[in-house]
C-alpha cells in the first residue's frame, strides 16, 4: 500500500530494524513493486559549473569556498547534445543537465536551456534538469519544452538544513518542489548522508519525503563526497551500512519510488553497490564524473551490470505503463 501518512515514530522503527531484517523487508517491498532486474541509468552533465552564490557546505562549485573547481559559464546547446548522444549510445535512458544557480533568472541563459531540453528530448531520452528554485512561470515553460523530471533535493532534516545552508530556506524549497508539481513535471528529490547529521535528522528527512502528497518519483540517496575547500572537508567517509539503511527505509517508505543510488558511488566496492541494489537501489548515475566529483565509468558501470545481471530500465516506461 502507497502511504503519505508515515509517523515519525514508524518511520524510526523502520530505520532501527535489524540490518538483514531490514534489508529482507526492502527487498520483499522492491519486489512487490518494481521489476527487479532493471536498474535506471541516468547521466548527469555540469552544464554551468561552480561560482554559485549559495553557501551549502558540501558544495565544490560554490564561489565562496577553494576548491579549485573549473568555472565555466554556460555551456553551448550542440556541444550539450553531443555529450547526451553519447550518454545514450551507452545506455543511459535520463539525461540531467545541472547549473550551479541558486535559482532560475528569465534571461537568454534560461532560453538556451529551454533549448537544450527540446533538443535532448527531442533525442527520446528522459530530460531532467537541476538548476536551482523556479518559479511556477518558469516550472510550466520547461514543461512545455519537454521536461521529464527536475531535482531538487532537501539534502537533509528541516531543523539541520541551517547548519548546512544559511542562504535559502528549507520553505524556499519545498516551495519550489510544489511549482515543479503544479506544472506536471516529474519530482526527483532526496538527500545526503554524511553532512554530520545524526539518525534522527536522517529519520525527518526521510519523513518529509515519504509525507508530501505525492512521493517523489525519484529519491536519490548520496553519500558526502568530501571536498578540499568546503566546510564538510574533514567528515568522514560514510560507511556502506549508513547507505543501505536509508535506501532500505526509503524503499519501504515509497515503495514505487526510483531509488537513486546516487554520489559516493565511486568508492564503493561492486559488493556494496550489490547491497545497495538489494536493499531496494533501482537507480544510479553514470558518466566519469557527477557534476564535479569522480564517478564510475560507463564501462565499469557496464561490467557491474553483466556480472549482477541487471539490466537498464527503458526510457519512458512510466507513461507506458500507464497507457497499458
Ligand atoms: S549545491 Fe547548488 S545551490 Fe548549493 S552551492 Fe552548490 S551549486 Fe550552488
Amino acid at each position: 500500500m502507497i502511504r503519505n501518512d508515515w509517523k515519525i515514530e514508524e518511520i524510526q522503527e523502520i530505520y532501527n530494524t535489524p540490518l538483514l531484517e531490514l534489508i529482507y523487508r526492502a527487498a520483499t517491498i522492491h519486489r512487490q513493486y518494481n521489476d527487479t532486474g532493471e536498474v535506471q541509468v541516468c547521466t548527469l552533465l555540469s552544464i554551468k559549473t561552480g561560482g554559485c552564490s549559495e553557501d551549502c557546505a558540501y558544495c565544490p562549485q560554490a564561489a565562496r569556498y577553494s576548491t579549485g573547481v573549473d568555472v565555466h559559464a554556460l555551456m553551448q546547446k550542440d556541444q550539450v547534445l553531443e555529450y547526451a548522444a553519447k550518454a545514450k549510445a551507452a545506455g543511459s535512458t535520463r539525461f540531467c543537465m545541472g547549473a550551479a544557480w541558486r535559482e532560475v533568472r528569465d534571461n537568454r541563459d534560461f532560453d538556451r536551456v529551454i533549448d537544450m531540453v527540446k533538443g535532448v528530448n527531442e533525442m527520446g531520452m528522459e530530460v531532467c534538469c537541476t538548476l536551482g528554485m523556479l518559479t511556477e512561470t518558469q516550472a510550466k515553460k520547461l514543461a512545455d519544452a519537454g521536461l521529464y523530471a527536475y531535482n531538487h533535493n532537501l539534502d537533509t532534516s528541516k531543523e539541520y538544513y541551517t547548519e548546512i545552508i544559511t542562504t535559502r530556506t528549507y520553505n524556499d524549497r519545498l516551495e519550489t518542489l510544489d511549482n515543479v508539481r503544479k506544472a506536471g513535471i516529474s519530482v526527483c528529490c532526496g538527500g545526503i548522508v554524511g553532512l554530520g547529521e545524526t539518525h534522527a535528522d536522517r529519520v525527518k528527512m526521510l519523513h518529509t519525503l515519504s509525507t508530501l502528497p505525492e512521493h517523489p518519483e525519484s529519491v536519490p540517496i548520496n553519500a558526502l563526497v568530501a571536498v578540499a575547500g568546503t566546510p564538510l572537508e574533514n567528515n568522514q567517509k560514510v560507511d556502506v551500512w549508513d547507505m543501505v539503511k536509508m535506501i532500505a527505509t526509503a524503499r519501504i517508505l515509497m515503495p514505487k519510488a526510483m531509488v537513486r543510488l546516487s554520489a559516493g558511488r565511486a568508492t564503493m566496492s561492486v559488493s556494496d553497490q550489490a547491497l545497495c541494489f538489494m536493499a531496494g537501489a533501482n537507480s544510479i548515475f553514470t558518466g566519469e564524473k557527477l557534476l564535479t566529483t569522480p564517478n564510475p565509468s560507463f564501462d565499469e558501470d557496464q561490467a557491474m551490470f553483466n556480472l549482477l545481471g541487471i539490466t537498464p530500465r527503458e526510457a519512458f516506461k512510466e507513461e507506458k505503463e500507464l497507457v497499458g
